[in-house]
């Protein structure tokens, strides 16, 4: 297997064969991300994945699911995606799932037809980062597409029968814009109607911009309690057909998860507790990226 470090994938595919199809990222200007910042970004040649993909039939030929690396690999057309997909159909005799990293103008730039053959080939899970759904944070987080172009790709993939998984940062917004950040982000994920949504917590990494901005004074990291004031407004304008909730990534104050709509009210109920103090948020140590 040929990785180039760093490697990262969603904290739900721990158990996947990741598979690198490209290297680092297309878009790579997202001020608030590290990721691939030491990485160029390029496209692994065809021979390459399936020789890996070869090997890895050998070593594990039990594998259920395949994670696509890295940030993007939806940003192959469906041409070279659909060799590598059926090669894992090949391989893996057991396989239920591929997914990978997607974002939105890789999704707007295939058709229909080539996002149901990618479905129909395996590929039913993508993950987007939405992060914020106000239009004036995206712009200054340089998200590199509008918020409509965002709700366009969960629902084009989701027509296509992709299952979609959408995270958002809470505090992106700084203190600033805290609010209208909490409230568009609930709108613009109840538009986009996703089968999963996942909060983090906006975490400044060293050698990014947003992490100069913070240094600088000019972004304004919010407070556990904003965080939380936040989390409560995002969850209370959220309205979803079918969802699975999660705010348990390291990052969060307050782990939480549920289904919804089933169980908005509960959630709402325990940030309340949370806010009133019945329930302890989680101390910065114990926090991580
Ligand atoms: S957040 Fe995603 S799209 Fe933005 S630079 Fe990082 S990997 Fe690329």
């Amino acid at each position: 297997m040929r990785y180039r470090e760093p490697v990262f994938r969603p904290p739900s595919e721990a158990n996947s064969y990741l598979l690198p199809v490209t290297d680092g990222c297309s878009h790579n200007e997202c001020t608030y991300c590290a990721m691939y910042i030491t990485k160029k970004f390029s496209v692994r040649p065809l021979d390459d994945v399936l020789q890996d993909i070869e090997q890895a039939a050998h070593l594990m030929p039990e594998t259920r699911r395949v994670f696509l690396l890295d940030g993007d690999a939806m940003t192959l057309s469906a041409a070279k995606l659909v060799p590598i997909l059926e090669a894992l159909r090949r391989s893996f005799p057991e396989l239920q799932r591929v997914s990978s990293y997607a974002n939105a103008i890789s999704v707007n730039n295939k058709s229909h037809e080539d996002l149901v053959r990618l479905r129909e080939l395996g590929l039913t899970l993508g993950y987007i980062g939405l992060e914020s759904g106000d239009e004036i944070v995206n712009d200054r987080i340089v998200k590199g597409a509008t918020i409509d172009e965002q709700v366009e790709a969960v629902q084009r993939a989701q027509a296509a029968g992709i299952k979609m998984s959408v995270m958002v940062l809470l505090g992106m917004g700084g203190r600033a814009r805290s609010r209208e950040h909490a409230i568009a982000t609930g709108e613009v994920l109840s538009r986009m109607d996703p089968r999963y949504v996942s909060c983090l917590c906006v975490t400044p990494v060293p050698g990014t911009p947003l992490f100069d901005q913070v240094e600088d004074g000019s972004f304004e990291m919010v407070s556990p309690e904003e965080t939380l004031e936040e989390l409560r407004l995002l969850v209370e304008h959220l309205e979803v057909s079918g969802a699975v909730f999660r705010s348990n990534h390291a990052s969060n104050y307050l782990p939480l998860g549920g289904r919804l709509p089933v169980d908005k009210a509960k959630l709402l109920a325990a940030i309340a507790a949370a806010q009133a103090g019945d329930i302890p948020l989680k101390p910065e140590s114990l926090r991580g990226l």
